[in-house]
């Protein structure tokens, strides 16, 4: 599902030709790549072929099927590899791991059925999230419940997919780190931005986060933990809660990430071509910061206000070429420079 051509653009910024492997037709990221593929994920002959064409493989999207990444790692090196997608495909594997590494996360408990549900209930208590364990971004396959009584009707919203209920949080921010790592095992993390989400979905971030600088080192390092624990190669976004106790990891994504979109304007080399050299077997950049930025998702018909932005002469405008404007639908983003 390419719905942002910036790593593309930046690959062939690099000199490097990009084929687009993608089920549905006319992938926006088509528009900046040397060839196209429009095959389902379960195309083997198809998957061979785009693999034979390439050098190295990456992905933008996390729930692409096991088996088809199976097969295409047989033939060219993924990156990030298997592992990484694998435990950020499925929020319970996820917090087992992060928990294995002795990062905080949320309290949890698998849930597939009522009774279930109710065990985890009298664990963990209210108010609480139950979420699908797979497939669920963007506040999707979400369902908070407030009381005991909620129970039943949380978990039909969920229409029998398998869920993890996870204690609510009860953060003051919600920070998150875009780190990298390269085929060396070098790692480069930028500065912590801050998020604002609206319904589950990323509105705004804004760079420094107003935390204190042990805190934002903390989340550095538990990124740089993370990176290493899975001999990751490339970029990776990881969101954290700041609670009165310390920071909380709430998840981390194995992809360039929405609320690194901000270095676009704020650093020598962004997360985009941070990642394509990590993947290409370059040198990293150093994610050094040389401004304050604050990006904002232009989200549904929020893209009508493009004009507005670009009257502003301290703000960079980024479209993704989607076509269909939907609520919720991210349609682009903005990057403002913040002078003192
Ligand atoms: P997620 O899809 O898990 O990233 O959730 C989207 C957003 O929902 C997060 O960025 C938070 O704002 C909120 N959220 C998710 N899980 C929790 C939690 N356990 N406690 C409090 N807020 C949460």
């Amino acid at each position: 599902m390419p719905h942002r051509s910036s790593r593309w653009v930046a690959a062939a910024r690099l000199g490097y030709r990009c084929h687009i492997y993608e089920p549905a037709a006319g992938p926006p990221a088509g528009d900046v790549a040397w060839a196209v593929t429009t095959a389902p994920y379960e195309d083997g002959a198809a998957l061979d072929a785009f693999a034979a064409s390439v050098d190295a493989i990456t992905y933008e999207f996390e729930n692409i099927p096991a088996t088809a990444l199976d097969r295409l790692e047989r033939r060219r090196p993924v990156r990030p590899g298997r592992r990484a997608l694998e435990v950020s495909q499925d929020r319970l594997t996820e917090k087992d791991f992060l928990a294995g590494l002795g990062l905080a996360t949320a309290p949890y408990a698998a849930v597939a059925d009522g009774a279930e549900l109710v065990a985890a209930l009298a664990r963990i208590g209210t108010p609480a999230i139950l979420k699908t364990r797979r497939l669920g971004y963007d506040g999707k396959g979400q369902a908070r419940i407030n009381a005991p009584v909620e129970a039943a009707e949380a978990l039909a919203a969920l229409v029998g997919a398998p869920a993890i209920l996870e204690g609510f949080v009860d953060f003051s921010a919600e920070i998150s780190v875009i780190a990298a790592r390269g085929q060396d095992g070098a790692v480069a993390a930028y500065d912590p931005g801050e998020n604002r989400h609206e319904g589950g979905i990323l509105r705004r971030t804004r760079v420094p986060a107003a935390v204190p600088r042990a805190l934002a080192d903390e989340a550095v390092l538990a990124a740089g933990c993370i990176l290493n624990a899975l001999d990751y190669v490339g970029v990776i976004g990881v969101e954290f809660f700041v609670t009165p106790r310390g920071l909380v990891v709430n998840e981390f994504a194995p992809r360039v990430h929405n609320s690194g979109h901000w270095t676009q304007q704020g650093c020598a080399v962004d997360q985009f071509e941070q990642h394509i050299r990590a993947v290409a077997g370059w040198p990293l950049g150093d994610g050094r910061r040389h401004a304050d930025v604050e990006m904002l998702n232009l989200i549904g018909t929020e893209v009508a206000e493009v004009p507005h932005h670009a009257a502003r002469p301290d703000t960079a405008i980024h479209l993704y070429g989607k076509e269909g404007v939907r609520p919720g639908r991210k349609m682009g983003h903005v990057n403002r420079i913040l002078r003192g």
